[in-house]
């Protein structure tokens, strides 16, 4: 271990044993082989380089749990930088998103906190060098006329008519460039490679454009920004990074990440490419989300609906669970779409252990126990947690009047309904046996009460005479319980690929209509009122739920469904096909 690595302060994610036992990846066999030849000293240093162009999605989190991951394995530390090289499209405020989403996810970058931005000048005296190597060049041509001049996969492009400049022009129009002296679109810096080039990207690429844009983070200081090709490999190599890993699109621009590097006879990290995270139902580019948000689509980046990082947290999802789905996705090279159903049953894998049960009514309809007293309140005990005795029980108060789900009750009941209809015993769930008698009707003909009575040898829902019943439903007393507001969410995209669409349509129109209901007159047990918002919950029969971290106030709750109970991934998985 390097000096250099000791003296972080980037703590180990949590990644260190959750990875343990599996099998090696082809990027962890890399890095292993290298430990084990020495090729970097034993050092290994990641790096996840986001473009502060927007909140992160769960496509970055494998990024995130990869290149922390494999940093916390080796006792070592991984960069965040931020790729901040196109101040058009770049806010503060993505930039602290996407620290609060890589801490959420619950991994430290310590104090290995980069931006591209701050190597501005160091880029620029490497661009110097290169154009006094005669490997770059002053282009007049615009934008479109180096598009055609390109050629395709299968033609040679055209030598700009500028190529051949003088050195000593060429370093002076670049100087001037960054004084400002020309305007946006008129001049570029390009890489003198090969125009007939079999990979397009050493096609005398662009190094540097002209921008007269208001920096972030360097206001005003420069004019002319350099290229996401040019800048990233240079950034690596400052940060004296080992193991350069990124997704399978910028295979193809490896040879021009090798080229810049070896042209300047610097430091040079290897790069190693990838294949993102796909979800079915899930659109994974922050362009579309743009598109989304702007576009009245969702409430925002963190509308619970999102594949957004902070959709998730907000929508209950917790950090291992998306760390699950990662590792058991885990790491290779070639393309595949994940079933969103796989996502879900890791996160129901992790609340069944640690989410309280609840008892909550959202679809109320109204039981009277015609022979309960009034004026009358029990105490009922209820486990929090079957699955955590630990978790203990807690008091729920019972009385006259309750509350049920209409679903519960069928004034005229189908085959296999056995849960309450006239003359149908049930059990309340921690309450009594109630045998429903009669049902109270308005003019228009709906049920609005339905009259039972209770057995009172069978308090906290055993029968002492082994009487059994084929129905155990839950119920809040109406008195004690608590209004809310609960969102139901569905998938945001009605199809399995949004982009698979007819011609002279767009991802949009596969938007999923009902992908919110919001159901206003939800009454809960009372314990919820002190629900820590986006802390889970499991309210019986009905899935998991949390309070809504933006919109809950005490007194005015409102909850979001993070998932129903219903595992379908855990049926595919289990016989074998889908
Ligand atoms: P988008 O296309 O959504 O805008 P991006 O690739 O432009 O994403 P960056 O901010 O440049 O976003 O990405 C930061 C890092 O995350 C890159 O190294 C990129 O390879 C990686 N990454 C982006 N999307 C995915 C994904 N779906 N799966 C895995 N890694 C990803
Ligand atoms: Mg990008």
């Amino acid at each position: 271990m390097s000096s250099a690595n000791k003296e972080t302060d980037g703590k180990p994610g949590p990644d260190a044993s959750e990875g343990a036992g599996r099998s090696l990846d082809f990027v962890r066999k890399i890095v292993a082989e290298d430990n084990a030849s020495g090729k970097w000293d034993g050092r290994v240093v990641t790096r996840f380089p986001p473009e502060p162009n927007g909140y992160l999605h769960i496509g970055h989190a494998k990024s995130i749990c990869l290149n922390f991951g494999i940093a916390a394995e080796n006792n070592s530390v991984c960069h965040l930088r931020f790729d901040d090289t196109n101040p058009e499209k770049e806010e503060t405020e993505y930039v602290e998103s996407i620290q609060a989403d890589v801490h959420w996810l619950g991994w430290d970058w310590g104090k290995n906190l980069f931006y591209a931005s701050d190597y501005f000048e160091q880029m620029y005296e490497y661009a110097v060098q290169l154009i006094k190597a005669g490997k770059a060049f002053v282009c007049d041509l615009t934008a479109d006329q180096v598009r055609h001049s390109r050629g395709t996969l299968t033609t040679p492009g055209k030598d700009s008519p500028f190529r051949n400049r003088s050195i000593e022009e060429n370093l002076d129009l670049f100087q001037r460039m960054r004084a400002g002296e020309f305007d946006e679109g008129t001049k570029t810096l390009r890489a003198k490679i090969d125009m007939a080039s079999p990979n397009l990207n050493l096609r005398d690429p662009v190094m540097y454009r002209i921008l007269k844009a208001h920096h972030h983070r360097t206001g005003d200081k420069w004019c002319i920004y350099p290229m996401y090709d040019y800048a990233h490999c240079i950034s690596d190599s400052i940060e004296h990074i080992t193991h350069s890993i990124c997704t399978l699109e910028f295979e193809d621009h490896r040879p021009l990440y090798d080229w810049f590097l070896n042209e300047l006879d610097v430091y040079h990290p290897q790069q190693i490419e990838f294949a993102r995270l796909n979800l079915t139902y899930t659109v994974m580019s922050k362009r579309k989300f743009l598109e989304l948000v702007r576009g009245g689509h969702v409430s925002g980046w963190d509308d619970p609906r999102m594949p957004t990082i902070s959709g998730f947290r907000r929508r209950g999802y917790t950090p291992e669970s998306i760390r699950d789905l990662c590792s058991r996705v885990g790491v290779a090279k070639n393309d595949s779409v994940v079933d969103f159903a796989m996502l879900e049953h890791c996160l129901r894998e992790d609340l069944n252990k640690r989410a309280p049960r609840m008892m909550a009514v959202l679809r109320p309809i109204k039981v009277v126990l015609t022979n309960y007293p009034e004026g009358q309140t029990e105490e009922m005990d209820a486990v929090n947690n079957p699955e955590d005795p630990s978790a203990g029980t807690r008091k729920v108060p019972f009385s006259r009047v309750l509350y049920i789900e209409q679903d519960d009750f069928r004034e005229v009941p189908p085959p296999k309904f056995y849960r309450l209809s006239p003359g149908r015993e049930v059990r309340l769930r921690y309450g009594y046996f109630i045998t429903c008698q009669e049902v109270v009707k308005d003019s228009a003909g709906n049920v609005v009460e339905v009259h039972c009575t209770y057995d009172p040898a069978t308090r906290g829902g055993d029968s002492p005479d082994g009487r059994k019943v084929k129905a155990t439903i839950h119920w809040v007393s109406a008195e004690h319980a608590i209004n809310a507001e609960v969102r139901l969410y569905d998938h945001l995209f009605r199809k399995e690929d949004p982009d698979d669409v007819a011609e002279g349509q767009t991802y949009l129109d596969n938007l999923n209509p009902n992908s919110l209901e919001v159901l206003t007159d939800c009454r809960l047990e009372p314990s919820l009122a002190d629900a820590k918002p986006g802390a889970p919950v499991q309210f019986e029969r009905l899935g998991y739920f949390c309070a809504d971290p933006v919109d809950s106030r005490p007194g005015k709750p409102v909850f979001n469904r993070t998932a129903t109970l219903k595992d379908t991934w855990a049926k595919i998985a289990k016989t074998g096909g889908r």
